[in-house]
């Protein structure tokens, strides 16, 4: 398959979509985004590394850092993650508290942010160094040194985290947070922060795509099970209260950000990365959802 074709060909084609959606505003720091840029960029298991437009340019990989926390932990505690995060969709945005009161600070999913919560505060207990281990786990996984936290972001994120704090602090009261809040906002608004291209995002995806084996060293990060599984929370919760229409659009596990990025892979073949600032209402890249849809068309394959 001619993947470097088949993404020049979408590129050019959606070239009048660019700057379409709203670009996330809700922090100073990513309001100020160019809504004009549009990167893509495809590796596969075989080693290749495909791309166009601007998929050499970081940006900020928000809630697509949760898979990265996720696989760190589950790698871990392996099943005792499920009992204090569950593995269905929400149905809800990505913020809202309203099902933890009634399922008792419990959150549906790990990909929400209560979910991302319970994940990172799970983190901390495991290292002493959240964060660092955090970009030393995603530079091995895209063999590159080159990532880092953008503090500019991270302070904005600190700066409006009442809604994520008001999460901590009510699972805090169930028992489902087990560290300082404070210091769990840090580190939590620090991930979301970390700064990657489509090109670092495509690589360090093929882990997953690998079926839990690092391909850069052979190192065995996940079972297969758990791949397979963090797969299937991807494929049901990794895209908001969307997750049902890009599963039924892309037929691919993957995982958005509100920085714009999608990340999705097909399971022993490649992982892709797509970055476009413009958000649909439910927080997706709209382009970048568009570019995933037809790229599962365009190559005649997918998860099913
Ligand atoms: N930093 C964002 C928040 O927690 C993450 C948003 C996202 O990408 O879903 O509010």
């Amino acid at each position: 398959m001619d993947y470097q074709r088949v993404i020049e060909n979408i590129h050019k084609d959606f070239q009048s979509k660019k700057g379409c959606g709203k670009v996330a505003d809700y922090i100073p720091a990513l309001a100020e985004t160019d809504p004009m840029q549009y990167g893509i960029s495809v590796a596969t298991l075989e080693g290749g590394q495909y791309e166009v437009g601007d998929a050499c340019k970081k940006f900020s990989i928000q809630s697509i850092s949760k898979v990265f926390t996720f696989a760190m932990v589950m790698g871990h505690i392996g099943d005792e993650i499920w009992e204090s995060v569950g593995r269905e969709p929400s149905g809800n945005p990505f913020n809202s508290l309203v099902q933890l009161e009634y399922e008792h600070g419990i959150p549906r999913n790990p990909f929400i942010n209560a979910g991302a919560l319970v994940v990172t505060d799970r983190l901390m207990s495991l290292y002493d160094r959240p964060k660092e281990a955090l970009l030393d786990f995603i530079r091995s996984l895209c063999g590159n040194a080159d990532i880092y936290i953008d503090q500019r972001v991270a302070k904005s994120e600190r700066e409006h985290a009442d809604r994520n704090m008001a999460l901590a602090y009510f699972m805090k009261s169930f028992g489902n947070i087990k560290n300082d809040v404070d210091t769990l906002i840090d580190v939590y608004c620090s991930q979301c922060a970390i700064s990657m291209n489509c090109n670092d995002l495509s690589k360090s995806f093929l882990f997953l795509a690998n079926h839990g084996v690092n391909p850069l060293n052979g190192e065995r990060l996940l079972t297969i099970s758990q791949a397979k599984r963090l797969g299937a929370v991807m494929l049901t919760c990794g895209f908001y209260d969307e997750s049902g229409d890009f599963a039924f659009r892309a037929g691919l596990p993957g995982k958005s950000g509100v920085g714009g990025g999608i990340v999705a892979y097909i399971p022993g073949n490649l992982s892709i990365a797509v970055w476009s600032p413009g958000l649909n209402p439910h927080g997706n890249s709209l382009l970048g959802v568009e570019t995933l849809e037809r790229f599962t068309t365009d190559i005649s394959n997918s998860i099913f």
